[in-house]
C-alpha cells in the first residue's frame, strides 16, 4: 500500500501561489545558510564512518571496498555540479515546508545537525529533518522523520509509478534506520524532478524488521577482516555493470589505494576507532590515510 502524502504537497502548493512565492524566498533565503554542504569548500576524502545512506545497496562487497577506502573516486564536473544541486534542493524543500505552515527541526540547540551514531560511530548519518504539522497524518502533531531527494525525470516518473518501497528502496532502508534510532512513527519522504520541478511525496509507517536486517548486515560488513561474496559472478548483471568496483571485482584490475584500511594490519575496534595489529596504536583519520612503511596489502585486494 502507498500513503501518497497528497494534503501534505497541496499545501505547500497553496502557500506559494497566495503570495505568488513571497514567503516562500524569504524561508529559502534563510534555509540556504544551514545547507553548509552546499558551499564547503574541503577536497572530498574518503568517509570515515559507512553511510547508512548507502546501506541499502544490494551488495556487501560492493559496500566494504569503500568502506576499506579501496579507491578514492574522483567526479567530472557535471557530477560534482549534480551532488551540489542534490544539497541546494533542501534548502528549498524546507522552505516550502515553512511556508505551508509545517515546523521542521534539523539541529539542536548547539545548531548541530540531528544525527544517526551507532557502533562507536563507525555506522552513522545526518538527518534531513524531523516535521511537526504534517496535514497527511491522523495526528498532525506527530512527529515526522522527512528525507529529501532529487531525481532524474526517468528515476521520478518510475518512483510516481511504483512507490518508494520498490522505485528507491536505497532510500527506503536509510530512513527505516533513522526512524528506529530516534523512535519515529513515521516518515515524509519528498522527491524533486530535477528535469520539471515536479513534486512527489509520499508516507510510510516504521519498519522493524528492515531497520534490524540492514543494522546487523552493516555490522558484518564493518568489522569483517575478509571480503565479503560477490552479488553477481556476472559483470554484465545490472549491478555490476555500473559498480565502481567492477574492473577490480571482476577482474582483478586497478591500482589499490595504500592506507591503512586497505592494510593487512588495520582493523576497526568496536569502540569506533581504527586500529594498527603491527604497532599496537590507535589511528585517527589522518594517520589512517598515511599510512606507514610497515604497509601490507590486505590479502583479499
Ligand atoms: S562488481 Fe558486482 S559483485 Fe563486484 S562489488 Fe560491484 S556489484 Fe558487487
Ligand atoms: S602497518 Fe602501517 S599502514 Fe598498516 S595498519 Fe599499521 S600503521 Fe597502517
Amino acid at each position: 500500500m502507498i500513503y501518497l502524502a497528497t494534503k501534505t504537497l497541496d499545501a505547500m502548493a497553496a502557500a506559494i501561489e497566495v503570495d505568488q512565492g513571497a514567503l516562500y524566498r524569504r524561508y529559502l533565503g534563510e534555509a540556504i545558510h544551514d545547507v553548509t554542504d552546499a558551499y564547503d569548500d574541503k577536497p572530498p576524502g574518503f568517509r570515515s564512518h559507512f553511510g547508512i545512506s548507502t546501506s541499502g545497496k544490494p551488495c556487501s562487497r560492493a559496500l566494504w571496498y569503500d568502506w576499506r577506502w579501496v579507491e578514492l573516486k574522483r567526479f567530472g564536473d557535471r557530477m560534482l555540479r549534480l551532488f551540489n544541486r542534490g544539497h541546494l534542493e533542501e534548502a528549498r524543500f524546507v522552505a516550502m515546508i515553512r511556508a505551508a505552515g509545517m515546523t521542521i527541526y534539523q539541529a539542536d540547540d548547539q545548531k548541530k545537525q540531528y544525527r544517526v551514531s551507532l557502533l562507536g560511530g563507525h555506522y552513522g548519518s545526518a538527518l534531513d529533518g524531523v516535521v511537526i504539522g504534517v496535514p497527511d497524518l491522523p495526528d498532525p502533531q506527530m512527529p515526522c522523520l522527512t528525507e529529501f531527494k532529487t531525481h532524474n525525470e526517468k528515476s521520478f516518473n518510475y518512483l510516481v509509478a511504483h512507490g518508494l518501497f520498490k522505485a528507491k528502496h536505497q532510500h527506503y532502508v536509510q530512513m527505516q534506520q533513522c526512524m528506529g534510532y530516534y523512535k519515529l512513527d513515521a516518515g515524509l519522504y519528498l522527491a524533486v524532478c530535477k528535469n520539471t520541478d515536479r513534486l512527489y511525496g509520499e508516507l510510510i509507517g516504521y519498519d522493524q524488521s528492515t531497520d534490524e536486517y540492514y543494522q546487523d548486515r552493516s555490522k558484518r560488513i564493518i568489522f569483517t577482516q575478509s571480503i565479503p561474496e560477490k552479488f553477481s559472478e556476472y559483470p554484465d548483471t545490472f549491478e555490476c555493470k555500473f559498480c565502481d568496483h567492477k574492473m577490480r571485482c571482476h577482474y582483478g584490475q586497478g591500482e589499490v589505494a595504500r592506507n591503512c584500511r586497505t592494510c593487512h594490519h588495520g582493523r576497526p575496534l568496536p569502540t569506533g576507532e581504527w586500529v594498527c595489529d603491527q604497532t599496537g596504536e590507535v589511528l585517527d583519520k589522518s594517520a589512517q590515510e598515511a599510512g606507514c612503511n610497515h604497509y601490507v596489502k590486505h590479502r583479499d585486494l
